[in-house]
């Protein structure tokens, strides 16, 4: 009753061939976009999840895509963070192992470490609220974690993060890969626990100890590493005294020294005399230069 329909050694031939080219032409179309994924973008998107350190002896702060790296056919699709900033300007640090050194524009930007600081850093805010300029603060994480409710206002009022370590240990780097990672990820979780969803896209090492391994880490939690170009040295005090004598280092420092791209180095832990000198100083950097917080 129910004959088997018989195709004609010809249609077979038809059909087997429409079918070839039908497949060819599916495999085509979903190999293309995978070739395109896999190829590294102009805009130099970096994957940072990377398990195996990279090979090249250059600095891992560039934002250039790798060249040599081949393209992986069978590699999973890649995480959509954590990712370094690609809106940036293009720039390789020429700071200690290829730290930033300058802002990467015109702008100037102002940078504070080793808080937050309960007396300090809120009156450094009042300061940079009350003449409309925004920095960017390195914060300590053992501070962090003992003042949150400082590190919730600076992120609220539109400061940049940026990561200087749980304890400010100046040997960071000559530790090992793990040290540097725990220590540097659990900076980054109590910053974050206090100011959720603020993002955290700059590492400074403490003193500026900056090496090829700790800046990998860093960009590996998706941190750009930030040296400095101006060092207003407000610590000094053995050099410059305190009161007047540092004001007015301070202040001549930042005159004198001050270039467009600058990124300017100072401190608001502990530091009186810094909070008065950008009290005279900051007029002085609005007349003459762009302000921003570093980029992110
Ligand atoms: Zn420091």
């Amino acid at each position: 009753l129910f004959r088997r329909p018989q195709l004609h050694p010809v249609q077979a031939a038809v059909v087997l061939a429409t079918l070839t080219v039908t497949l060819l032409g599916a495999v085509a179309c979903t190999a293309k976009p995978a070739q395109t994924a896999a190829a590294p973008s102009p805009s130099g998107s970096i994957v940072t999840e990377e398990p195996t350190p990279e090979p090249t002896p250059t600095p891992s702060l560039e934002l250039t895509p790798e060249p040599t790296a081949p393209p992986k056919t069978t590699a999973p699709p890649p995480p959509p963070a954590p990712v370094v900033p690609v809106n940036l300007p293009m720039q390789t640090g020429t700071g200690p192992a290829g730290s930033l050194r300058s802002t990467g524009s015109e702008s100037v930007a102002l940078t504070f470490d080793d808080g937050p600081d309960p007396v300090y850093t809120p009156q450094m805010l009042d300061l940079l609220k009350a003449h409309g300029v925004k920095a960017t603060f390195c914060l300590i994480g053992r501070l962090a974690d003992a003042y949150p409710a400082i590190v919730a206002r600076i992120a609220a009022e539109g400061h940049t993060l940026c990561n200087h370590t749980w304890s400010h240990s100046l040997d960071l780097g000559k530790q090992t890969k793990e040290v540097m990672l725990n220590d540097l990820m659990a900076t980054s979780n109590v910053i974050h626990k206090a100011a959720p969803g603020a993002p955290i896209k700059y590492f400074r090492a403490p003193g500026g100890y900056f090496t090829t391994t700790l800046v990998e880490v860093a960009t590996s939690l998706g941190m750009r590493s930030m040296y400095w170009g101006v060092d207003t040295r407000d610590w000094e005090t053995s050099k410059w005294g305190t009161g007047q004598t540092m004001v007015n280092h301070i202040v001549s420092v930042i005159e004198t020294k001050t270039r467009r791209g600058s990124i300017i180095l100072s401190h608001d832990a502990h530091k009186p005399d810094t909070l008065a000198a950008y009290k005279q100083v900051l007029p002085w950097l609005q007349a003459n230069v762009k302000l921003i917080p570093m980029p992110v």
